[in-house]
């Protein structure tokens, strides 16, 4: 029989006596190996290509951070990695090796071995991952019960346990309680408890702070941090805000229509971005530096439409260093010493520099846009 005990500093084993399924403890062994992984949704004879040719991997105790805007494919990329994609026009090809063990082609039902115990994932929307019309204990303790067959009475004191853990007050009271009857930080914080209730080896958290107000974020940012750290937890955090992956993550990938268009250390990547689009999202990060009412710096224009992308680059129509051949011509991921990115003009080069002052001398409104940005932030560091 399984006591129920739930430690969330355990380094090998979260339960205690139940070893953790076997995890291979090299580090030099991806915990998920990600390769040309695409998932394209066929919309009326059109392949929407939500996710096309995307390659990573994470380590045991890393964070990934996956950035990018709504619609760039973060959220069907982690989808198509669990094996969840629903969508019955959905293909999903290329590769993804949970611990060496190849997961692309399982059934449903194969699947369901992972699910829980190996990998699990936090939703955006705590109202819709939540089932509103049963008791917040029974979500958790089924949950329990049917992955870790433990008795009903061992599945409730652990569900409290649970609950203390993602600090959520009176937590006897609470097991009674249905969604509607929480907060939007207390629902979001049950799916915490539900994720990490069996002490899964990779989590997965979608815009785990969308909606939700900054003490609150920073709250569950930290709850996941923790466990992360202690546990040697992988974690792919997917966000469309850099900002909230600057001092949490190990590595970012920024993704756009669907494709990584640049990967690097964190570090690295704040320090010397080289695509476009990058640079565009750090600069509508809003700056405490700044004066008040300092409009906000949006990027130019909308993602291009999936179905029908163009021709080169797709982020040519709002890209202010924008040249002929980044319309003829598809950048590839290239890696140099300290990332990769896709870009032939990359920020910093002489010849971005010099495609940005021929653009803002011929008005090109993106251009000049972020002349201003960029303007600002020098003036703002200066
Ligand atoms: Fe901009 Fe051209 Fe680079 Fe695309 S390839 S991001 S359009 S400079």
């Amino acid at each position: 029989m399984v006591e129920a005990r739930w430690s969330p500093g355990g380094t090998s084993t979260c339960w205690e006596g139940v070893a953790l399924s076997s995890v291979d403890g090299s580090s030099s062994t991806p915990l998920l190996s990600v390769r040309n992984l695409r998932t394209h949704f066929d919309v009326g004879g059109h392949a929407v290509k939500a996710v096309d040719g995307v390659s990573f991997d994470v380590h045991e105790g890393m964070t990934l951070g996956v950035v990018g805007e709504s619609g760039s494919g973060k959220t069907v990329l982690s989808r198509s990695i669990m094996g969840i994609n629903t969508a019955s026009n959905a293909s999903t090809t290329g590769s993804v090796r949970y611990n060496g063990t190849e997961l692309i082609g399982k059934s449903k039902r194969e699947l369901r071995d992972f699910w829980g115990e190996e990998m699990a994932m936090v939703f955006q929307d705590p109202m819709t991952s939540l089932n509103p019309v049963v008791r917040i204990g029974r979500q958790l303790t089924e949950h329990l019960r049917a992955h870790k067959k433990m008795s009903k009475a061992a599945a409730t004191e652990l569900a409290i346990q649970l609950l203390t853990w993602v600090r959520i007050p009176e937590p006897e009271q609470r097991l009674s309680n249905y969604p509607h009857q929480m907060s939007g930080g207390m629902r979001q914080r049950v799916c915490i408890a539900i994720a990490l209730a069996c002490s899964p080896n990779l989590l997965f958290a979608d815009e785990p702070t969308t909606a939700l107000d900054v003490t609150v974020q920073h709250q569950i940012l930290n709850l996941l941090s923790q466990q992360q750290s202690e546990r040697k937890m992988g974690m792919v955090l997917v966000t469309h805000d850099l900002g909230v992956v600057a001092t949490r993550t190990d590595e970012i990938a920024v993704m756009y229509a669907g494709k990584i268009v640049e990967k690097a250390s964190t570090s690295t990547l704040f320090s010397d971005m080289r695509h476009p689009y990058t640079q565009s999202l750090f600069w509508s990060i809003p700056k405490t530096s700044e004066p008040k009412h300092t409009r906000l710096s949006a990027i130019v224009g909308r993602p291009p439409n999936l179905a029908a992308l163009p021709v080169g680059c797709s982020f040519a129509d709002r890209c202010p260093y924008v040249q002929p051949i980044c319309r003829e011509v598809e950048p590839e991921l290239t890696t140099d010493s300290t990332h990769s990115f896709a870009c032939h003009l990359p920020v910093g080069s002489a010849d971005a520099d010099a495609a940005l002052s021929s653009n803002i001398a011929q008005g090109l409104a993106q251009s000049e846009a972020a002349a201003i940005r960029r303007d600002a932030q020098t003036g703002a560091s200066a």
